[in-house]
């Protein structure tokens, strides 16, 4: 096949091996086989500060925005039956608790699609006999329970890694360091109306040069982009992408107790009560996880470009799984597992929480877009809680960015001036505290 001439010796630099990241990579490379294809991240692979990074995520179809539950359904396609993806796929089932018609829209987005499904609505008695480890959850309020035995969950880390080493097997070069800043050649310079990305800098000041630099760096992008062009705020993401954490605690169940909850679904009980989710026993080790859905920011000053945006912490504690988070999180993991398990946790000892720090938008969509701002530039973030089960395909997505195919509602669903007004893909994660106020409450409570 000839080549037009702007693709020969054409190369790609992609920041961040998360789940954006590394499909990215992929699908970049078995796109364009001979194209340069870079992947770097702070860490050689796992890094356990990652969003992606993790003992497991929920992998369904339920949304009720039909424009995801469509993607979504494209990706379980995968998990079912590419030998890449299916190996580190469990098909439980998921269950949800919650008396606001999300399931009834779920249903109905099926019947608009098309799409066959075992999912049904359950009355909470058949539901506590079917299900026996959730019998004396906390059902208050909840009149029918929605239950959809094809979805499931995924193995995080053994998963990515398993398509991070298919990308490095096809060619695409895998470089550990950290990224400084883009680096950027003025408009007076290049003469255009607009910078230019024309690589990165490394945090050891070695010079990376590529023809297009795609951020697929998730919470840390704020940082990164004003760390670039501190002058510069048509470069920064503004409100676009709020770095935001919400909490996770791993238990682990006595293997005498396996029994009752070997064959338990994914339960999300969204009542105001638990306000969280449990992923079922993991077949080794024995492990529950849960998550409580009420995220919060990290604001911060940034002194180079003086402006306040919501960042990561620096340390260890607040990023990765750690046995010391404050004790007003580990309260609120205590009222997920009251909330699905009732006097059954009593079988659980927590081992360990961790505050994970993803990137929401607006609307809880994601950006893959050119940076509108700067040439050569682009951005592939805001997963906003949801986006981990989309490994399959998010690269498929970002290559149709990069070269111009994206469908019309893709593009503006996900452009960096968003403009689609969609009803908001995981609306109950949406940040509603900072992290300082938790500390905060922590101290007083400490004080009293
Ligand atoms: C608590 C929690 C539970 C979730 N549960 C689910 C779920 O059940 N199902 C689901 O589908 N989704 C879930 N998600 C969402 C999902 O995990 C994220 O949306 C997704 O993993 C985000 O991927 P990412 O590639 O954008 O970011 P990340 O995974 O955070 O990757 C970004 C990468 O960029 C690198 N990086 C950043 N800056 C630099 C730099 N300057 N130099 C070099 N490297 C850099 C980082 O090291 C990192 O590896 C959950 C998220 C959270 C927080």
């Amino acid at each position: 096949m000839a080549l037009p001439d702007e693709e020969l010796g054409i190369s790609y630099l992609i920041v961040g091996a998360g789940v954006f990241g590394v499909s990215t990579a992929f699908h970049l490379k078995r796109s364009k086989p001979w194209a340069t294809v870079v992947l770097v991240d702070r860490y050689l692979y796992p890094n356990p500060s990652a969003a992606s990074f993790d003992l497991n995520k929920i992998i369904r179809a339920d949304y009720h925005d039909i424009f995801y539950m469509k993607l979504a359904l494209q990706a379980m396609e995968a998990w079912n039956s590419d030998p890449l993806y299916k190996p580190f796929y469990h098909e439980t089932g998921i269950l949800f608790a919650e008396n606001v018609g999300k399931g009834a829209v779920f249903l109905d987005n099926y019947r608009r699609l098309g799409q066959e499904t075992q999912a049904e609505s359950l009355d909470v008695d058949e539901v506590r006999q079917r299900f026996p480890c959730f019998q004396h959850a906390n059902w208050t309020g909840v009149t029918r329970a929605y239950y959809n035995p094809r979805s499931g969950w995924g193995e995080a880390v053994p998963a990515l890694g398993a398509l991070l080493q298919a990308a490095i097997d096809i060619g695409v070069v895998y470089e550990p360091t950290t990224v400084a800043k883009v680096c950027l050649e003025t408009a007076a310079l290049t003469g255009q109306l607009l910078p230019r990305c024309v690589g990165i800098e490394t945090a050891e000041g070695r010079v990376l040069r590529a023809d297009h630099v795609i951020l697929c760096t998730g919470a840390a992008t704020a940082k990164l982009l004003a760390d670039s062009a501190p002058n510069d705020p048509t470069l920064h993401v503004g409100d676009r992408l709020v770095a935001a954490a919400a909490l996770s605690c791993k238990v682990r169940v006595d293997p005498e107790k396996w029994p009752l909850y070997r064959d338990a679904p994914v339960f999300a009980n969204l009542m105001s009560h638990t306000s969280g989710e449990a992923i079922p026993l993991t077949p080794e080790g024995g492990f529950i996880k849960v998550n409580h859905e009420l995220s919060f920011t990290h604001m911060i000053y940034h002194s180079a470009s003086n402006t306040h945006f919501s960042s990561p912490p620096d340390s260890v504690k607040h990023s990765c799984w750690a046995e010391d988070v404050p004790q007003v999180l580990k309260e609120e993991a205590m009222k997920v597992l009251r909330g699905t398990y009732g006097p059954y946790m009593e079988d659980f000892q927590p081992e360990s929480y961790r505050m994970c720090w993803d990137v929401v938008t607006k609307n809880q969509g994601w950006i893959i877009s050119p940076h509108d701002a700067c040439e050569n530039l682009y951005v592939a973030a805001g997963g906003s809680f949801h986006a981990w089960k989309f490994l399959p395909i998010l690269g498929e997505y970002v290559v149709a960015m990069l070269d111009g195919t994206l469908d019309e509602e893709s593009v503006n669903r996900w452009s960096w001036y968003s403009i689609a007004d969609s009803a908001g893909a995981c609306e109950s994660y949406a940040p509603r505290r900072d992290l300082k106020d938790i500390l905060q409450t922590e101290k007083v409570k400490a004080r009293v």
